[in-house]
This record gives C-alpha cells, structure tokens and sequence, in this order.
C-alpha cells in the first residue's frame, strides 16, 4: 500500500471527498507497474446485470448519433448503439429491426429492378448509389422470384438506354442457397468470377445479395456484441411517459435487447413506475436507468430494479443546463460517486455520459469505476452517423445537436426534457457541427488501442483489475492545474499535424476557473 501524499498521488477516496466537484479536465492518473504486453489487454465489460460487451463503448440515443447503421457498426467493433427515439414508433422499430437482421457481408437491403424497367433506370441508379450490378425480380421488388442480373457488362455498349432490362438481363444466373455463410458464399464468388451472387431461397426468391467487390471489406469482427442466436446487440431509448408503452411493447417485438430509460433528471416517480412496469412485464429485457448523478438518485432506481445505471447531467458537449438550470454535477465526481455506491447496491454496471470529448477521457471514465462510456460528440462525424456531410469554411462537417436544443424540439424531440404542458420550452442544448472523422470501424480501433496502452501504462490488464486497483486505493490520482493542462496539452509551436482527425483539438484548453 502507498502512503498519502508520499510523492505518489492519493487514492481516489481521499482525492475526491478533499477537492469538491472535479471534471475528466481536473485530474491526472499517475502510472502503475508494467510486466505484460499490449496484446494482453482485455476490454471485456458489463453494460447490464446480464449482458456483457468485448468493447466499453456505447453510442448516444441522439438522433444526430444513432440509427441503425451507427448501432450495427458499433455491435460488430464491441460495442452497442442505443436508437434514439426523435422519430415514430414504426420508425424507431424499423431500425430496431434492421441491427437484428443484419449479417455480415450480405446486403440485406439490394436495389432490385423488373424486367420492365429501362438501361436508363440503371445509369439512374448508377448515378446516385454508384453501383449497378442489379438483380431482377419478377415485380422488381425483394422477396419475389429472381430472374435475371443486369451487369454493367450487359449494358456498357449499349447505345438506346430506353431498351427494356428484360432484353439485355443475362438470365442464367449463379445463385447461392439462403443461410449459407458468409466463407462460403465468398468462395462461390472467386471460383465463378462473377460480380454479384444473389441470395434465394427455396422457391427462387430473393432475399439478399453479396458483392464482389466486398470480399477484402468482408472483415472479420471478432469482437462483435452478439445474443445467443448470433444476432447482433441494440438497445433503443424509450421516454418516461405513460403514451410509450405501447412503443416499448413494438420494440420488444422488434427484438430489442436493452431498454434506456432517456430522462435528464432521472429520479422521478414517472422513471421508477416505467421501469417496474418494464421488469415485471418483459422480465427479459435489460433496462438501463438515469440519467443520475447523485447516490441518492442511483439508490431510488437500483430500488426500483435497474439493471444498469446512466451518468451525467450537464456534461454533453452541446449541454447548458449547468448554465441554464444551475443544476448537474461535473462528471468526474458524479461517475466516482455514483460508480462506487452502484458497486456496493448491487453490483450495477454505470455508464459515463456525456463529455469524453478525447481519448483519455475514456480512461478516465472508466478508471473512475465507470464501466462504460456513452459517446456522441466523437462519433457524430463518423460516416455511420445520420445525416449528410457538409462543408463550411473548406472543412467537412457533419451537424450534431443537442436533443433539447431548439432545432430538435421543433422537430418532435426533446421528450426527456419537457413536460407535454410546458408552454415556454427552455432549450438545454445548442445545434451545431462537428469534423468528419471517417468510418467509425476505424474510429472504434484507434480509440480502443489507445486504451489498451492506456491500461498497460496503469499496470491493469482488464477493466475489472482498474476498478480493483481504484477501490484498493493502488490507482493513484493527482489534480491538473489550469497550467497542467496547457503543459499536457500540444503547446508552443507554430503550427502541428492532427494525429487523428481533430480528436485533440480545443480539448487541451483548460476551462476558466
Ligand atoms: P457494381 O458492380 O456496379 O454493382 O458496383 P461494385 O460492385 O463495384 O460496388 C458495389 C458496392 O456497393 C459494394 O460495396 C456493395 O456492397 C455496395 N452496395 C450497397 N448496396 C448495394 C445494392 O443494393 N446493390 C449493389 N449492387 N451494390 C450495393
Ligand atoms: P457528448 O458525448 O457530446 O459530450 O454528450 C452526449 C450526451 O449529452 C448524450 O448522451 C446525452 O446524455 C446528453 N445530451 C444530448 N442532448 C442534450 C441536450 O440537448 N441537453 C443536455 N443537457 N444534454 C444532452
């Protein structure tokens, strides 16, 4: 055991009852012992009292953040995208469904034509989706009878473009079985040389379609968040009102697997009745309280049986309510807090929310007994993100907005943060963008490989020996001042080169105070 304040930092319990309310800025971690490799590193976390991830990362139910594509890319890297519910219910399910169909590598969702369709439709097609390898469908929809593929082989020479696709469709078709597998379907495709192999089933209809062109981007995802029937896992969001029952019941249907209860103030007699209402009727389903940031406020949802709890208020990048409301907590303190009593009600996973806005905050998140971490600034640039890209300034951007912000209100969100009867909406978020950060596969890798050295430069090979370490008191903490900050940030040259994206930018300047 180290002593206090002998020129190696205090443990976590003298640290955070001494210093008032500290945010991911305020602190440093001093380094542990190394005397394994890199590669040892475990991720492996609980985001619910059952339902375990090989990556401690969970993206925001924001609906600049999450729909279905951001959740199946987030399930296949480890971790879980929970569906924000800005939308209808059929909507919401919609996607729901999606995640739970998804299999690697087969494109569930093919643009077909009909035999009556023109050459024209296809360089329509090729024009907008930039593929044009399409499959014919006896009424040009999925599902019916296949008979024929158009290539742009069949169509390149081709000078009258209003000539009828059932003229030049090639007819006799190499197709493949439904359920075959992903390593068989790609041997059919080299060993036949053909561009597409469409999937049918026993009657010859389709169902889904594998592309050439993917079998190098067909990855392997070992570390992909999957139910015992190897479908992928989802969470979607859900509000505090009685009308969303009958959401919460379509989503079940939907196959759902975790319920967030999305409330800025989470201790509320609304949350606690929805969520005993959710225990008792789908006993199944995992449901994820808060969002908390207080142990009295964990203690009424851990009563009231949560099976995870959500922290942070105030926090969130595009958040004012500290501002606004004077209400909230800095984050750093409320995840140690709320962490640590989860631990010893229960043994309640906590996920940090809101304000990771670089890399070691995710450490810090969770080497503050945090389990998990929900992104959606740092995700909301991502290609798998919902909307369009955009440039401003010669910068590509996509938006993001806070879900309370005026922008979403208008839209039908904001549900967590007004009553039905508020006549004057307070906004408790802004509208804004943020850079393009490419595909959230590779995002997800750098980000977990710099927690794992992370981890390694603390002398902790699994998240469960970081909580270990935190509670025993050998993980060592230090305050950063307002010039620590600068000092650990990038500071005196003239100009430098982002090493990932702009993850570093405007973190490193220390807030006033
Ligand atoms: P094509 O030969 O002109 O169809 O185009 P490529 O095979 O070069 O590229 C097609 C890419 O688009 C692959 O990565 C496909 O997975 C992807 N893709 C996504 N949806 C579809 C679809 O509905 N049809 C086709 N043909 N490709 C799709
Ligand atoms: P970020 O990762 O961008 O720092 O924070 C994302 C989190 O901010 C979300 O998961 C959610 O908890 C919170 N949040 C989303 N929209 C709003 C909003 O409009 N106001 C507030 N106060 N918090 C928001």
């Amino acid at each position: 055991m180290l002593f206090e304040n002998g020129g190696n930092g205090l443990s976590a319990e003298a640290f955070f009852d001494s210093k008032g309310g500290l945010t991911y800025h305020d602190f440093i971690l001093l380094p542990g012992h190394i005397n394994f490799g890199v590669d040892e590193v475990d991720l492996e976390t609980r985001l619910t009292r059952s339902l375990k991830l090989k990556r401690p990362t969970v993206s925001s139910p924001m609906d600049t953040v999450t729909e279905s594509k951001m959740a199946i890319y987030m399930a296949l890297c480890g971790g879980i995208g929970i569906i924000h519910y800005n939308n209808t219910i059929e909507e919401q399910t919609r996607h729901v469904r999606l995640v739970k169909r998804f299999e690697n590598g087969f494109i569930t969702d093919p643009v077909v034509l009909s035999p009556e369709n023109t050459i024209a439709d296809i360089d329509r097609i090729k024009k907008t989706y930039g593929f044009s390898g399409i499959p014919i469908t006896e009424d040009g929809k999925l599902g019916s009878k296949l008979i024929g593929i158009v290539t742009n082989r069949d169509i390149c020479f081709e000078t009258n473009r209003q000539r009828k696709v059932k003229e030049v469709m090639t007819k006799e078709v190499v197709m493949a079985p439904l359920g075959i597998t992903l390593q068989d379907g790609n041997r059919i495709l080299k060993e036949c040389k053909k561009g597409k192999l469409p999937i049918v089933d026993k009657e010859g209809r389709l169902v889904s379609l594998m592309s050439r062109t993917d079998l190098l981007k067909n990855e392997d995802f070992p570390y992909s968040s999957k139910n015992a029937t190897k479908q992928l896992l989802v969470g979607a969001a859900l509000s505090t009102k009685e009308e969303d029952r009958e959401r919460l019941e379509e989503l079940v249907k939907a196959g759902v697997d975790v319920i967030v209860i999305d409330s800025s103030q989470g201790d509320s007699v609304f949350q606690i009745n929805m969520i005993k209402y959710i225990k008792k009727k789908y006993p199944h389903i995992e449901v994820i309280g808060g969002n908390v940031v207080t142990t009295q406020q964990c203690q009424n949802l851990i009563d009231a049986g949560v099976d995870a709890l959500r922290i942070g208020m105030g926090s969130g990048s595009i958040c004012i309510t500290q501002e606004t409301l004077a209400v909230g907590r800095p984050q750093g303190s409320a995840v140690y807090h709320c962490a640590k009593f989860a631990r010893n009600y229960g043994n309640i996973p906590v996920i940090a929310d809101g304000g990771v806005s670089n890399l070691g905050h995710i450490t810090k998140a969770l080497a503050l007994g945090a389990s998990n971490v929900m992104l959606g600034a740092l995700l909301a640039g991502t290609a798998e993100a919902p909307g369009e890209y955009f440039y401003e300034g010669g910068v590509r951007l996509k938006k993001y907005r806070g879900m309370a912000s005026m922008e979403a209100l208008k839209e039908g969100g904001a549900k967590r943060y007004f009553s039905e009867g508020d006549k004057i909406k307070v906004a408790q978020g802004v509208s804004g963008a943020v850079m393009d950060r490419g595909s959230v596969v590779d995002l997800m890798e750098y980000f977990m490989q710099s927690l794992k050295h992370a981890l390694q430069d603390l002398g902790c090979r699994t998240i469960q020996d970081l909580h270990e370490a935190l509670y025993n008191g050998t993980l060592r903490f230090e305050t950063r001042s307002p010039s620590a900050q600068v000092e650990g940030g990038v500071h005196g040259l003239y100009s430098y080169k982002e090493p990932h994206l702009g993850l570093f930018k405007s973190t490193v300047t220390p807030r006033e105070g």
